[in-house]
């Protein structure tokens, strides 16, 4: 029998699991081939089977490197309740003297310790007493400065492994951002052919990003729609209050804030209150969400764009986990990305590159005329199909205008007018209206005065969002619009401009348009 058949043959026998699931299979064969593995699996895709199963099938004992004491104790009991040989060393074991014997005697299928036990010279010397199959480093996001979570004894594993060249690798997480995952690779010695990447994609959520003009009436019209349980997140607390009472005004549903500032006593009855409940709204701060176990949410709302596409994965990600259709549906504003952007002066150098490739990438999400999911899982590095037929944009097409000479005159409005205005003096400028402030300003003598006419005047505020959201327009301190990214290229005829009509708006303009 070869090694996966064997493998495929445990998987039943000790799991009782009739097949793989998602990647698991391209994991375990990897590892049982001696190939060392980064494996990206979202939470619940079933990481742990990926070592536990090779350290079952293979001889010698598999070395689990794992941060918290909590979590090694719950894989500790639920390998032993397969009847898995496996033991943990840490200083709340009363019990180790019996794991190094059975170690040495190679009795062992997984051992687990902390990182920091593991960088330690004594452990190293330890393991050398018997035959290993496999170093598994659990949250290996850990190992990075980019992560989320940055754990400095991970980078002693390195020396540990080295130490025992012929053992492969297996890193698992579940934090599938680019530059983490690339760091990651480096850090722990996984080669670049290494990566395993799956299982982020959730059909059951219906993505829909659109632009935000009434939050209010927005919301109560998905609310209306989606009689749900259902998390509306806010970017300020000042933002969660007001909307969480104006949305019980509303609409009569229960709907309560959630936000770091309210006092721990409300917070935690408000977030049980939404846990038990079947139709509660609950308006928070990304603070809301961890550790939450509610599998019924039926729609996750975001009032302005998240910090990052990781990010709105993680949150969208609490809709739906039993599996029933439910919707991810964000409300963005020119302005969200505006204010983002100028805050990019404010960080440090190093991390400025990131932060903006950040944001670019946020904007490539909001303005594309293409499927929403095929766009998320492309960023996590899945090669997914062109379309889903469940977002907004699969749904019903989009159009793309080509808007690169109204976008010239756009811009050269803001350069002539000494970027420092908004865009509501701006259209008046661009239209011809002689205000008493555009002619207190003498730019109704300038050159774009009353340049844009008819149709073009529409597309005004669509285009200064979408060069809002690229960069090419930025905030000023004032709140006027100066230019940024690639304006100067498209003032010069180098670069084109295409904007994205959503289908309401094109019915609303041919709605206009007949008798
Ligand atoms: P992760 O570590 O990726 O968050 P876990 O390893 O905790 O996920 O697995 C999540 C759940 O999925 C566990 O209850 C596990 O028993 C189950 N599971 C894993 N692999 C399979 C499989 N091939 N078939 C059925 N259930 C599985
Ligand atoms: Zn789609």
């Amino acid at each position: 029998m070869n090694a996966i058949a064997g493998a495929r043959q445990s998987l039943k026998d000790v799991f009782g699991f009739d097949g793989f699931r998602g990647r698991q299979e391209a994991v375990v064969a990897r590892v049982l081939e001696g190939r060392s593995t980064l494996a990206v699996m979202p939470t619940g895709a079933g990481k742990s089977l990926t070592y536990q199963l090779p350290a079952v099938t293979l001889p010698g004992t598999c070395v689990v490197v794992s941060p918290l004491i909590a979590l090694m104790h719950d894989q500790l009991r639920s390998a032993r309740a397969n009847g898995i040989r496996a033991a943990t060393l840490t200083s709340v074991d009363a019990d180790w003297r019996e794991t190094q014997h059975a170690f040495r005697a190679g009795e062992l299928d997984l051992l687990y310790v902390a990182p920091e036990r593991a960088s330690q010279p004594a452990f190293r010397e330890f393991l050398s007493a018997a035959p290993l199959c496999l170093f598994a480093v659990d949250e290996a996001h850990c190992v990075s400065e980019w992560g989320h979570d940055f754990r400095p004894d991970y980078r002693l594993l390195r020396g540990l492994m080295d130490a025992f060249p012929e053992v492969p690798r297996l890193a698992l997480t579940a934090t599938a951002d680019r530059q983490t995952r690339a760091d990651v690779m480096a850090q722990l010695g996984i080669p670049e052919d290494g990566l395993v990447l799956a299982g982020f994609d959730r059909p059951n959520i219906r993505y829909s990003i659109r632009h935000r003009d009434n939050p209010v009436r927005q919301l109560t019209e998905l609310m209306a729609s989606e009689p749900g349980p259902g998390i509306v997140y806010a970017p300020t607390r000042r933002k969660v209050e007001e909307l969480a009472e104006k949305l019980a005004a509303a609409t009569g549903r229960p709907v309560l804030p959630y936000h770091a500032g309210l006092d721990a006593e409300v917070r935690a009855a408000n977030q049980a209150g939404f846990v038990a409940s079947e139709d509660m709204v609950i308006v928070a701060t990304v603070a809301f969400g961890m550790g939450i176990d509610k599998p019924d949410v039926r729609f996750v709302a975001h009032v302005g764009v998240p910090k990052s596409i990781e990010g709105y994965y993680q949150e969208t990600g609490r809709a739906g986990r039993d599996g029933d259709p439910s919707q991810a549906v964000m409300f963005w504003g020119a302005g969200d990305f505006a204010t983002a952007r100028q805050r990019l002066a404010e960080v440090d150098e190093a991390r400025r590159s990131a932060e903006r490739a950040r944001l670019d990438a946020l904007a490539g999400l909001v303005e594309t005329a293409g499927c929403r999911r095929a766009v998320l899982l492309r960023h996590f590095g899945e090669d997914p199909p062109s379309t889903c037929g469940n977002c907004d944009n699969c749904l019903e097409q989009p159009s793309v205008t080509d808007v690169t000479e109204l976008a010239r005159k756009l811009l050269s409005a803001v350069y002539r007018t000494g970027q420092s205005f908004g865009m509501g003096h701006l259209q008046k400028v661009l239209t011809g209206n002689e205000d008493e402030r555009v002619r207190q300003r003498g730019h109704d003598r300038l050159s774009v005065f009353g340049i844009v006419e008819g149709e073009d005047a529409r597309l005004l505020q669509p285009l200064s969002r979408a060069l809002q959201a690229r960069g090419d327009l930025v905030a000023t301190e004032h709140g006027g619009l100066a230019l940024g990214g690639s304006a100067r290229s498209i003032l010069k005829g180098e670069s084109g401009v295409e904007i994205v009509i959503p289908p309401k708006r094109q019915r609303g303009r041919r709605g206009d348009a007949a008798p």
